[in-house]
């Protein structure tokens, strides 16, 4: 049947549309006030729009409603309330107050706060986020939701994104009324980002013990074919993959979700979405919400979404593109080139600005997408390496070196811009950029964040991003505040040019895979900050404090909670992997290696009763190869056990994570690469779960 889409997309929205017609005028206007300008909502208004929201929730079928939040987590949190009130006579209303849409009360005492509720206050509280439209959700009303502490403290990923947004609205606006350009109301950053998954089939899913309990195979020999032909790239959909492709973007585009592209991706089984984007905040909640989703219209179909940015080894993982811009309230995107000589001014000064926010602050970005799956990926020839760098492209890079050397461009180029002022060279539009080795990469009106891992929310690098351009344009608007309009050229030509010096070295348009670019980045003093273990220290450097502090985005009390709570995330994450290899050793691979051996013997034996004079080489090859990989595995996994307990034993939290990635990652490697040799060497129909022939190529 032919779906309306127009009509379908969005209608479990409580969006702009409803709103309006739900509300009287001036709550409406009241509200939109709050929305754009995130003005103070007052209780009547509060009260009138969950009369509205209510009243609409209930149309659609709902019975509960939720405060949606992000804690600590990856996944997001809920609680489910329902509207009944009873009346006293045996009978129940549908209630819900203004003051139940505000403010929530879950107990937190259960979600990650490293520290902070033991020093403060033990209980936490939700509060609407009206920037962030409400939905349903089987049944249930979903307000997204800030989660904080009593005392003020942030419990979540929401509450400092939306302070970062803050910031580099107020910075943004401050530096684009000393460009003259004093008719921005508002600058809002902008995100996209492109989500990877792969499918597998949950018959098979279930069969391994690792992928139930880590998202991804912990061993697992290749198959015979993996992403060398490279014929999965954008190829034609399966027709399993895509009915599921289909219903995912009904439900996502029933949820107000712009779901927008999607294919096939390099390795087998992997593939990719796109939506459109859309102000910072509301693309984070979109992407959990599409995460979610996702897993759950795979499990309709009979299969299971792996999210993991490592699920398979020997081909290609998952990463989450972070598309990044900042866009005034008439529409204008900062990080387009432009067509007037004013426009890219003002554009130059917003890339140079970023420039030095990734230079200054490329510790920060680096640690934003630190987890112990995408350290499997950062440097592995599949994505970005662990140093952060940014891709201008040629022509972009020339315009640059022009300004520092004072000298005018004029280079070839597609897309000749008006000539510029006095002072700027004639502008080029560069081409964007195919070099996908770039950890940052400017892609035409937008840069692209590339080192972000598939399953983890994209709230973090946009944390840090904002603030990072926040204090860049802090800086620039100090340096630029006294001059007068007339000298104001000459000024800005001055800065971007310092700009410029003190800051290429974080330039990088070549390929970031090589080791010639990690000796010369080494050589230019750029960070390389491999593991998270590694990279988490820098997160309570003095230098990042201070950023975060002074932009009022964390505490120091907050920072170093998070800290806490990321090192304990990775230790705990490979302590269940250690966990449960060593379970598959003992439960499904090792009696797996004694039956076949068990059947080799019987079958040399049996051959011997037959004829005495038979030969049984070939069975004795075999068991004396599966006894000495039987022996290496056991060693091997002992071995695992010892350094897990040892490893937990530490008491401070960066020396345990540091064992973990030192000794339990490498013994893990060493068990793999045994278990792996004689996974290849035993019957199809022995094996205790699928292999990777079949996980990846069944669909
Ligand atoms: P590609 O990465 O393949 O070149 P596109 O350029 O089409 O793809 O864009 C990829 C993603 O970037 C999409 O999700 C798109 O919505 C997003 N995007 C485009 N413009 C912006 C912007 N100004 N701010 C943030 N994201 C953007
Ligand atoms: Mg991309």
């Amino acid at each position: 049947m032919a779906q309306n889409i127009p009509e379908l997309y969005g209608s479990l929205v409580f969006n702009d549309k409803i709103m309006r017609s739900k509300l009287p005028k001036d709550m409406y206007k009241a509200l939109r006030k709050t929305i754009q300008n995130g003005t103070h909502l007052e209780l009547d208004v509060a009260n009138s729009v969950a009369v509205a929201m209510k009243e609409w929730a209930i149309e659609n079928g709902a019975t509960h409603y939720t405060h949606w939040f992000q804690p600590m987590t990856n996944v997001t949190a809920e609680k489910h309330d329902s509207f009944i009130s009873p009346t006293g006579d045996g009978q129940v209303i549908m209630d819900f107050s203004g003051k139940e849409l505000v403010k929530g009360e879950p107990d937190a005492s259960s979600f990650p706060s490293g520290g902070l509720r033991a020093t403060f206050e033990a209980r936490g509280y939700t509060a609407w986020d009206p920037t962030s439209p409400a939905f349903i959700k089987d049944g249930t009303l979903y307000i997204p939701t800030a989660f904080c502490s009593y005392s003020g403290e942030a419990l979540d990923k929401k509450t400092p994104l939306l302070r970062s947004m803050e910031t580099l609205n107020r910075e943004a606006l401050h530096m684009l009324h000393l460009l003259g350009n004093t008719t921005v109301k508002h600058v809002s950053t902008t995100v996209g980002p492109e989500q990877e998954y792969f499918l597998v089939d949950k018959e098979l899913y279930r069969q391994r013990r690792d992928l139930i309990f880590c998202g991804r195979t912990l061993i697992g020999a290749p198959a015979p074919k993996g992403q060398e032909m490279e014929d999965h790239y954008f190829g034609a959909l399966k027709p399993r993959v895509s009915a599921y492709m289909h219903d995912l973007d009904m439900e996502l585009w029933k949820l107000g979700i712009p779901a927008k592209t999607k294919h096939n991706e390099v390795a087998p089984a992997q593939h990719e979405l796109a939506p459109v984007f859309d102000t910072s905040n509301v693309a984070v909640d979109h992407n959990q919400l599409t995460m979610e989703i996702m897993k759950k219209v795979a499990d309709k179909h009979g299969l299971v979404c792996l999210l993991h940015e490592k699920p398979f080894d020997g081909i290609n993982g998952s990463g989450k593109h972070n598309n990044w811009s900042m866009i005034t309230d008439g529409g204008l995107n900062l990080l387009d080139p432009g067509k007037t000589p004013a426009e890219n001014t003002q554009f130059l000064v917003f890339l140079t600005a970023v420039i030095q926010a990734v230079d200054d602050y490329a510790d920060l970005l680096r640690i934003s997408v630190a987890s112990p799956g995408n350290d499997h990926r950062l440097g592995a020839n599949e994505a970005p390496p662990a140093i952060v760098s940014i891709f201008l492209g040629d022509e972009l890079t020339e315009v640059l070196k022009a300004i520092e050397n004072d000298q005018y461009f004029n280079g070839q180029c597609a897309v000749q811009m008006d000539i510029g002022a006095k002072v700027l060279p004639h502008f080029v539009k560069d081409n964007t950029d195919r070099n996908r080795t770039s950890p940052f990469a400017f892609t035409g009106n937008k840069f692209e964040f590339r080192m972000l891992g598939s399953a983890a929310s994209v709230a973090n690098p946009n944390i840090v991003l904002n603030t990072a351009v926040a204090e860049s344009l802090r800086q620039f608007s100090e340096k630029l505040k006294d001059v007068a309009p007339e000298d104001m050229e000459t000024a800005v030509h001055k800065l971007l040019k310092e700009t410029i010096q003190d800051h290429k070295r974080i330039i990088f348009n070549g390929n970031g895979y090589t080791d010639e670019w990690v000796k010369e980045a080494q050589r230019r003093g750029l960070y390389n900050l491999k593991a998270t273990p590694d990279a988490l220290p820098f997160f309570i450097s003095d230098k990042n404090v201070k950023l975060l502090t002074n932009h009022k985005i964390f505490t120091k009390e907050e920072i170093h909670s998070r800290y806490e709570i990321w090192l304990e995330n990775y230790a705990k994450t490979i302590n269940i992997e250690s966990n449960t290899m060593a379970e598959m050793v003992y439960k499904d691979i090792l009696p797996c290696i004694l039956s076949y051996m068990e059947q080799l013997a019987n079958t040399a034996c049996l051959k011997k009763s037959v004829a005495a004079d038979i030969s049984t080489d070939s069975e004795a090859v075999l068991i004396k190869r599966l006894t000495r990989l039987q022996n290496t595995i056991l060693e091997e996994t002992e071995r695992l056990k010892e350094d897990t307990l040892k490893a937990n034993s530490y008491e401070d939290i960066l020396s345990c994570s540091k064992a973990f990635e030192t000794t339990v990652l490498a013994d893990m490697a060493r068990v793999r690469k045994a278990v792996d040799e004689a996974e290849t060497l035993l019957p199809e129909s022995l094996l205790p779960y699928p292999a990777y022939d079949k996980l990846l190529f069944s669909i």
